[in-house]
C-alpha cells in the first residue's frame, strides 16, 4: 500500500477547519496583565491569536489547536491553559 502523508506548508494554512473536536487544554486569555507585545500573536502556528485592544488579546478557538506555545511565550504569564471542559463559557458544550 502507498503510503500517504498530510504536510501543512504555512502556519495558519488550517484555520478554516475547527479543531474543538480534539483539543485538550485551551487557553484562557486573562486580560490582567498584558503588555501587549504581541508575542501570542506571533509564535501562534494557527493564526488564532487576534488583538481586542492594545493591552488584550484572545484567540478563535475554533483555530486553537491547544498547543499551549503562546501560554509559554507570554512573558507576564497572562495566559493560562485549562482543560478544555474547565474552560466552557455558558451555553457551550463540551467536545466529543
Ligand atoms: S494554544 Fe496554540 S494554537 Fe491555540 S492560540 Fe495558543 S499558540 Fe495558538
Ligand atoms: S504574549 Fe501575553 S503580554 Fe504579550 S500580547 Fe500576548 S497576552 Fe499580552
Amino acid at each position: 500500500m502507498k503510503p500517504m502523508f498530510g504536510v501543512v506548508v504555512q502556519p495558519g494554512t488550517t484555520t478554516d477547519q475547527k479543531k474543538t473536536g480534539w483539543r485538550i487544554y485551551r487557553p484562557l486569555y486573562l486580560q490582567e496583565e498584558c503588555i501587549g507585545c504581541q508575542a501570542c500573536r506571533q509564535c501562534c502556528p494557527e493564526g488564532a491569536v487576534y488583538r481586542i485592544d492594545k493591552k488584550e488579546y484572545d484567540s478563535d478557538l475554533d483555530a486553537c489547536k491547544g498547543c499551549g506555545i503562546c501560554a509559554e511565550m507570554c512573558p507576564v504569564d497572562d495566559i493560562e491553559m485549562v482543560l478544555e471542559e474547565e474552560g466552557l463559557v455558558e451555553g457551550e458544550e463540551a467536545p466529543l
